[in-house]
């Protein structure tokens, strides 16, 4: 990509090389927090693509989805829900268990959450593999709320993450990198 493809908000993204483990590209989101101009940018771009879809609640995936999602959602004036690592919702909760490269992991949403066929927002920071964003769709489906979108900044092009995404579901990015 040249600098003319990008928008200006880019430039306050970092990589940061072998992190958490060696061979990994870390997309530092933490330079883009703080700075507000360039964050209100990226949040407008983020916001954009839903302001029709008519959305009942945004979806935000441990931990920088919850920033970027609480975002969304205050800018929309919608609810806000997190989705968690085991063992940090109280109450009775839903999980959903998915494979990783190596392992597994497991996130959860409380089981009151929200009504059935609530038409919800997924959001996280980054999509790589998919594998989260395909959890939390699985998770959602639990609880019976429909999925009509998902929203992340930044997409990791070449590792098939857009392929775990169900068809026919819009998935906006406001990078693809
Ligand atoms: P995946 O399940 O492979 O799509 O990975 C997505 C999750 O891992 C997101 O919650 C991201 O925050 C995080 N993640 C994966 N790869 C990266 C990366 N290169 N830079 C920053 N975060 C990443």
């Amino acid at each position: 990509k040249t600098m003319q493809d990008m928008p200006a908000w880019a430039a306050q993204l970092r990589d940061v090389a072998d992190f958490p483990r060696p061979g990994i590209v870390f997309k530092d989101i933490n330079p883009l927090l703080a700075h507000p101009q360039a964050r209100a940018q990226a949040l407008t771009s983020m916001v954009a693509p839903w302001q029709r879809v008519g959305i009942g609640a945004v979806l935000g995936v441990e931990a920088r989805g919850f920033i970027l999602g609480t975002a969304m959602a205050m800018q929309m004036a919608l609810p806000f829900v997190p989705v968690r690592k085991p063992g940090k919702l109280p109450g009775a909760v839903v999980s959903q268990h998915y494979a990783l490269e190596y392992g597994s992991d497991c996130i959860q949403i409380q089981a009151d959450a929200l009504p059935a066929g609530t038409r919800v927002l997924i959001v996280d920071d980054v999509l790589a593999t998919g594998g989260t964003l395909a959890a939390t769709v699985a998770l959602a489906r639990q609880l019976q709320l429909e999925v009509v979108g998902g929203a992340v900044l930044i997409e990791l092009d070449g590792l098939g993450g857009r392929a775990r995404w169900p068809v026919g579901v819009p998935l906006h990015a406001s990078l693809v990198v």
